[in-house]
C-alpha cells in the first residue's frame, strides 16, 4: 500500500536509537528532494511549472543555496519563478492604491495583494516535505497496530521529538479505533516521558563536565547530550 512505503525506513531509523526515527526519514528524504530539485526536476516541465508558480520558501532557499552544487540549476529555476512574480507585480501596477481608513480608524493599503501574498507564502518543497511527514505518522501507526515486534521495539526506543508526538497523537484517532487509540497514546505519554527524564539526565551529565570535581567523579559519555536534546525540541517538521 502506498501509505506504508516507510515501513522499513521506520524499522531502521528505529534501529538506529536516534531522538526521533520520524526526523530521521524527514532529514533523509530532504536531502533526496534536494538533490531532485536541483537535479532532474530541472528538466520535468510539470515540476517547472509547479516551482515557477509557488518558489521556495527561505528556509528551503538556504537549504538550496548551500547545498554545495547545482547553483546554475537553482539561477535557472528562480529565472523563471520571476517570470511570475513580474507578472503579479505588472498587474498590481496597474492598480492605483487608494489608502483607506475604516470604520474602526485601521488603515487598509487600498489595493488587493492577496495574489502575491498566495504566491510568497508557498513552497513547492515543503508541499513535498509535509507529505513525507504525514506518510511517516501514518506507517508508524500502522506498524503499532499490526506488528507486535514493532510495538516492543516502539517501547523500548527513544520516542520522538516534540512536533512528531504530537502528530501521532494528532494523526491516532483516524487510523485507530478508541480502544486502541487510548492505549496508544498512554503507552507513546509514558515512552516520551521516560526519555524527556533520560535526556535531563544526560543534560546534567553535560553540564557536569564543565566543573573538574564533578568532571572526576562522572565520567560517562555525555558529547550528545545537548545535540540530541535540541534536535527533540527542535523536530524536522516545517
Ligand atoms: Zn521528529
Ligand atoms: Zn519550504
Amino acid at each position: 500500500m502506498k501509505e506504508h512505503i516507510y515501513t522499513i525506513p521506520i524499522r531502521e531509523a528505529m534501529a538506529e536509537n536516534s531522538p526521533c526515527p520520524i526526523c530521521k526519514i524527514y532529514e533523509k528524504e530532504e536531502r533526496n528532494l534536494i538533490e531532485y530539485t536541483l537535479g532532474p526536476s530541472m528538466m520535468e516541465p510539470d515540476s517547472r511549472e509547479e516551482s515557477n508558480k509557488t518558489g521556495f520558501c527561505s528556509y528551503h532557499l538556504d537549504k538550496l543555496l548551500n547545498f554545495g552544487s547545482g547553483k546554475l540549476s537553482m539561477a535557472l529555476m528562480l529565472s523563471t519563478h520571476f517570470d511570475e512574480v513580474l507578472k503579479d507585480l505588472g498587474t498590481l501596477a496597474k492598480k492605483t492604491p487608494h489608502p483607506v481608513t475604516g470604520v474602526l480608524k485601521k488603515k487598509s493599503p487600498g489595493i488587493d495583494i492577496s495574489s502575491l501574498e498566495k504566491r510568497f507564502s508557498r513552497c513547492v518543497m515543503c508541499k513535498k516535505m509535509e507529505k513525507v511527514s504525514v506518510n511517516c505518522v501514518d506507517t508508524l501507526i500502522y506498524m503499532w497496530k499490526d506488528q507486535s515486534d514493532f510495538r516492543k521495539e516502539a517501547e523500548a526506543s527513544r520516542g520522538f521529538c516534540n512536533k512528531h508526538l504530537v502528530s501521532l497523537i494528532n494523526h491516532a484517532p483516524h487510523k485507530l479505533n478508541e480502544e486502541e487509540c487510548r492505549i496508544f497514546i498512554s503507552k507513546l505519554l509514558k515512552i516520551q516521558a521516560e526519555n524527556a527524564n533520560k535526556d535531563k539526565e544526560n543534560l546534567l551529565g553535560f553540564i557536569d563536565q564543565f566543573d573538574y570535581q564533578k568532571r572526576q567523579e562522572n565520567s560517562g559519555d555525555y558529547s550528545s547530550a545537548l545535540s540530541d536534546v535540541v534536535t527533540r525540541l527542535q523536530g524536522k517538521e516545517i
